[in-house]
């Protein structure tokens, strides 16, 4: 037993919280917001700002480990519980920025987008001139679910484009096949597994659905990106679940993004795996031995369940196929994540 601090609220931090609730541990969930999905399923809550230190301190006494479900957690207040933390913030101060995860995983060997750092109008021209369009203007930090992103599908376009009032990075579209993702977790003793690789598809910039098996496109590059998230699980000392988001193009993997955190693309391994992704980041995270990740179906499609569909959810219960999971929000808000139902076809 023990108690697990969660940084976060929302439905990952539910399904972590479900996950460590079957391994007899306890949550304790931080969040700024009063409304908490997580915490509903946890046997502790503090709603306080992220920058409150002093609350900080309080919520991380009372537990045994911390980790987060949120990747936007500010860095700077985490040093305080430092000790407690798995991963380590690195992770967190890498995957903040797109600008800083792009560099550091061009070190590591990664072949992202050609991208541009765009702070001003003049460097968003130089930028177009030099990587051309179609492309996308990124806000540097806090976007998700494809908010802060403009596309330009002409040059012409970054005339018209208001800049907002922080940094971006322009990156080039990138014409690919196909989406898929690396999700891996590695313990304590940098032991490392993989899940198989789902391939994603995006509808507005939100994942719609996560399958497998993948195209056979997908399968020939998945060694060279699991090589790449290996070596940056490696090079941040990482302990817990993470996930680099891929694009399978004809010149071989290319980089998007990676997220140092259980992810929605993982969701189907509740039914799909031997282990789910949630309870192998609370077994990576609290030291023990990491469960099997092989997919025990034939097929697996995951679903998202967005915004007012949720309405109508319980539909699909009549399917023997199909797995149910609603996240409890209260508001059915258009483009949010309100649940996902994850359809199994049996070995
Ligand atoms: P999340 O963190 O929720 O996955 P996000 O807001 O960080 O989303 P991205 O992953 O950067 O957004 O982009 C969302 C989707 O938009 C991608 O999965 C892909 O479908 C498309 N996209 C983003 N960048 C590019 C690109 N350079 N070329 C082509 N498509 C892109
Ligand atoms: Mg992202
Ligand atoms: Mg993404």
């Amino acid at each position: 037993g023990g108690t697990i601090g969660i940084l976060g609220g929302g439905q990952l931090g539910r399904m972590i919280a479900m996950a460590a609730a079957q391994l007899g541990y306890r949550c304790h969930v931080y969040e700024p917001g009063r409304d908490s999905v997580a915490a509903e399923v946890s046997a502790q809550f503090t709603c306080a700002p992220w920058t409150d230190e002093a609350a900080l301190a309080r919520f991380a006494e009372n537990c045994d480990v911390v980790t987060w479900e949120f990747e936007n957690v500010p860095v700077g207040p985490l040093a305080a519980i430092e000790h407690l933390l798995a991963p380590h913030p690195r992770a967190l101060e890498t995957a903040q920025d797109r600008l800083k995860e792009k560099c550091f995983v061009e070190s590591l060997g990664g072949v992202p987008a050609a991208y541009a750092p765009v702070d001003t109008a003049e460097e968003l021209a130089d930028a177009v001139d030099r990587i051309g369009a179609p492309g996308i203007l990124k806000t540097r930090r806090d976007g998700y679910d494809g908010k802060g992103q403009w596309r330009l599908r002409t040059a012409r376009d970054a005339d018209a484009i208001r800049l907002p009032d922080a940094p971006t990075v322009y990156e080039g579209f990138v014409e690919f096949a196909c989406e898929f993702s690396v999700i891996l977790v590695r313990g304590r003793d940098g032991e490392v597994r993989f899940w198989d690789s789902p391939e994603n598809t995006h509808v507005g910039g939100i994942l719609a659905t996560s399958t497998l098996p993948a195209s056979e496109m997908v399968v020939q590059q998945t060694p060279a990106a699991r090589a790449l998230a290996a070596q940056v699980a490696e090079a941040l000392g990482y302990v817990g679940v993470l996930t680099l988001e891929f694009f399978a193009t004809n010149e071989g993997p290319v980089f998007n993004e990676m997220a140092p955190r259980v992810h929605n693309s993982g969701h189907w391994t509740i039914e799909g795996a031997a282990t789910s992704q949630f309870e192998n980041h609370v077994r990576a995270v609290c030291g023990l031995p990491l469960g099997d990740t092989a997919t025990t179906a034939a097929r697996v499609v995951m679903t998202n369940i967005i915004g007012e569909d949720a309405l109508t959810a319980h539909g699909c219960l009549g399917d023997g196929d199909a797995h149910l999971h609603l996240y409890g929000k209260r508001q059915a808000r258009a483009g949010r994540k309100m649940g996902h139902v994850t359809r199994i076809a049996a070995r």
